[in-house]
């Protein structure tokens, strides 16, 4: 048996495991802007909220201003109709009058819908408020936990590559070629063991010539089909066992 087979099994394990990581790694700067997304939106969320109240807030007040001015108005018509001699004259005038009191009317109203919206946008902006200050805690915290588990997976991940390094030390130059081709091409999967007559990898049935030469174990074999490098049942459990163990 040749056990530069074992060792290509080996740092496969070991290649599976950086697969994993390096997905969790990819993952954390992911998640980070995702958050980051959300805490965005919900900071644009209250400044329209606030943005809203505000301008509400102005648009009833000066209502209120327009009102006092029109009252003013009114009280002089009214006073002017009073003591007027020409009776067209206070007609007109208190015709005048009438239409800005219709006006108050209406302008008053819409000042007290502006006054019950701002309320609302009140309530909902203490509410964002309380949301925005609970991310923004949380988002520093994970911010925090992702420098240190970033750099806990870097670390597990050099610790892996070193080992892996250990176990292809002494594997021959065109094996290891072959293999790291094909771990290039298929990471964690470059060798797979004989499922019954067929390779583990595609399924493709191996001729019995091929069969024998695999389970002899003494050169590389690759499948005729997907070209991965084959190995017994035997051999495969023995080094997952070595890996695991
Ligand atoms: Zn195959």
């Amino acid at each position: 048996m040749d056990p530069n087979l074992s060792q290509l099994i080996l740092a496969q394990l070991l290649d599976k495991r950086l697969v994993v990581l390096q997905r969790r790694l990819d993952s954390l700067p992911v998640e980070l802007t995702e958050r980051e997304a959300s805490f965005a939106a919900l900071q644009a969320e209250a400044d329209e909220v606030i943005a809203e109240r505000k301008a509400s807030l102005a648009r009833s007040n000066d209502l209120e201003n327009q009102v006092r001015t029109r009252d003013e108005r009114i009280a002089k018509l009214e006073k002017s109709a009073l003591e007027s001699m020409d009776p067209s004259a206070a007609q007109v005038a208190r015709h005048e009058a009438e239409s800005h009191r219709k006006s108050n009317s209406d302008d008053q109203e819409e000042a007290l819908e502006l006054l019950d919206r701002a309320e609302t946008l009140e309530e909902k902006r203490d509410d964002l408020a309380g949301k925005i200050e609970e991310m923004e805690g949380d988002l520093t915290a994970f911010r925090s936990n992702v420098e240190q588990d970033q750099e806990d997976l870097q670390k597990e991940c050099e610790n892996l590559t070193t080992q892996r390094a250990d176990f292809i030390g002494k594997v021959p130059s065109p094996m290891l070629s072959a293999f790291e081709t094909l771990s290039a091409k298929h990471p964690g999967k470059a060798v797979v063991p004989l499922k019954g007559d067929s390779c583990g990898g595609c399924g493709t049935r191996l001729v019995p010539n091929d069969r024998v030469r695999v389970q002899a174990a003494k050169a590389l074999i690759r499948c005729p089909n997907c070209t991965r490098i084959l190995v017994t049942q035997e051999m495969w459990a023995e080094a997952s066992e070595t890996v695991e163990g």
